[in-house]
Formats: structure tokens, C-alpha cells, sequence
């Protein structure tokens, strides 16, 4: 089926491109909450490359937030496969898989509060504590990430003392402290004032670029995701569309993003 159809790519490793970080094959996620079964991905078909910044976009309900879940392992999917840096994440044990996302991933998610009662610093070093850096050393690349969104001097507010944008910049410090190789943004700058939003997004392409990371963010906002390199839209469960925004990762000269 796909995998005798595969579709035209000149970036995939047998044209001699890198291999994509994420990949989903006829990936398909139903919800059956017993009264009614919800189809939230229809077969949906995918290849994202590292250092791409990526948007989601969509009407609400279309299955971004589910598709994020499933590419990134928080959700076991119904059908079709994902890989995850080559590997078929169905095969990962769900330690293989929380493991792999605490040392590979970052998530700018608004269901992954701050901490009220913890100090910025400490919302960020916490991923760090959990999987098992030492203290010291996790409070120092914490204090560097949050150096890195120009936080350092806030370090020991509490996220009440803190604007919004500033909130958002301790959760994108605490995405990064652990120096992911793939950030996954639900609507990042969801709750932001304009200027704010531009600020945040200036912060992630700059990390982009800078760090090679890739970026995949649902946004609703065509402003932000017109400062990506590639827009994805959603409707109804499927990927109706997919084009290149904006020059490839980077722009540095890496495999061009034109087919
Ligand atoms: P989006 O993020 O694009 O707004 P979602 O991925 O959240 O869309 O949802 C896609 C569809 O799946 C929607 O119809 C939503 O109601 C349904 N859905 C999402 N999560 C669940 C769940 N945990 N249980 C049942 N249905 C769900
Ligand atoms: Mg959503």
C-alpha cells in the first residue's frame, strides 16, 4: 500500500537527504468514549526533517493537538506507524518511550503548567531532577536556559510574579533544558498579545537556526506560522495541504526544501 506508493520526496535518505526525525505512515486514531466513536486521524502521512520548523494549522477539533500526541508518543495510536528517528515507536516499551521523550523532546503544551509553588528556576530544572541529573548540574543548565530566553535575573520569581510572556518563556526554558532534538509547541503563543507572540517567535527561530532543533508548533495564528518554512493543514482528520512557506532549515546552505 504506502509502502509501494511512497511519496515523491527528494529529501528522503535514499536521495541521499538526511533521514526524517519523525515519519508517520497511514497513521490513524480513533477515540470510542462508548457512546461514539470519534475518527480524530484518518490515515495521515508524514515526514518531518531535522532542523525543519513546521506549523499545524486547522479548525478546531480537526486533530492537531491528537496529532501532535501521537508523533511524539504521549498517545498509542489505532493504526499505521510512527517512527521516531528511524525507530517504530509500536515497538518501544512505554519506559523505552517516556525515556526517549525526556532526553529527545521538549513540549511548550498548555496542559504542562508551571509549578506555583516552585521558583521559575525550578519549573525548569524539574525535568532534569526527574530523569535523574543531579542537582547541581541541573540547576546549572537550568539557569542556562533560562539565560537563554533573556530570564536569567527571574530566575527565583514565582510564575505569579511573572507577565505572561515571561511565563511562556520559563515553559519554552523548561522545553529546552534538556537540549531537545525535537520541540513539539501546542499553540505557544496561544495566550500571548501580539508583540508578545513575535517576541516568543523570534526566541524559537532563533533556536532553530542557531541549535538545529526542529520545531513543530499548532498555531492558529497565520502570522506565526508564516515566520516557519512549512505550513501543514488539517481538516477533518487528514493533511489537506502541505507547502514550503519560507527557504529551507536554516537557510545555510543544508538540502534545500523545494521538491
Ligand atoms: P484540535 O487540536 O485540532 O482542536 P483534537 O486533536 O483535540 O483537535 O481533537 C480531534 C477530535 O478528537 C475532536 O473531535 C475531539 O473532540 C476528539 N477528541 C480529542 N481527544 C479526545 C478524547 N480524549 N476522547 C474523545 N475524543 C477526543
Ligand atoms: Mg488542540
Amino acid at each position: 500500500m504506502t509502502m509501494t506508493q511512497p511519496q515523491p520526496d527528494t529529501r528522503s535518505a535514499e536521495a541521499g537527504g538526511p533521514a526524517p526525525i519523525i515519519e508517520a505512515v497511514d497513521l490513524v486514531k480513533t477515540y470510542d468514549t462508548g457512546k461514539v466513536r470519534v475518527n480524530a486521524l484518518r490515515g495521515v502521512n508524514l515526514r518531518i526533517y531535522p532542523g525543519e520548523m513546521v506549523a499545524i494549522m486547522g479548525p478546531s477539533g480537526c486533530g492537531k493537538t491528537t496529532l501532535l500526541n501521537c508523533l511524539s508518543g504521549i498517545d498509542v495510536i489505532d493504526g499505521g506507524r510512527v517512527l521516531v528517528e528511524g525507530t517504530d515507536i509500536s515497538k518501544m516499551s512505554d519506559n523505552d518511550k517516556t525515556e526517549h521523550r525526556a532526553r529527545r523532546m521538549g513540549f511548550i503544551f498548555q496542559f504542562y503548567n508551571l509549578l506555583p509553588v516552585l521558583s521559575a528556576v525550578e519549573n525548569v530544572e524539574l525535568p532534569l531532577l526527574v530523569s535523574g541529573v543531579r542537582s547541581g548540574e541541573a540547576r546549572r543548565r537550568a539557569i542556562e536556559a533560562m539565560d537563554v530566553v533573556h530570564l536569567a535575573e527571574w530566575a527565583t520569581h514565582r510564575p505569579a510574579e511573572l507577565s505572561g510572556g515571561q511565563r511562556q518563556r520559563v515553559t519554552i526554558a523548561r522545553a529546552l533544558v534538556n537540549n531537545p532534538a525535537i520541540v513539539w509547541g501546542d499553540e505557544p503563543t496561544g495566550d500571548l498579545d501580539s508583540v508578545t507572540a513575535a517576541e516568543i517567535m523570534d526566541l524559537l527561530s532563533r533556536l532553530n537556526k542557531e541549535h538545529n532543533q526542529t520545531f513543530v508548533l499548532v498555531t492558529h495564528d497565520r502570522g506565526i506560522a508564516q515566520r516557519t518554512e512549512r505550513i501543514i493543514r488539517m481538516q477533518d482528520g487528514l493533511i489537506i495541504a502541505d507547502e514550503q512557506v519560507n527557504d529551507g532549515p536554516g537557510g545555510d546552505g543544508r538540502q534545500p526544501a523545494k521538491e
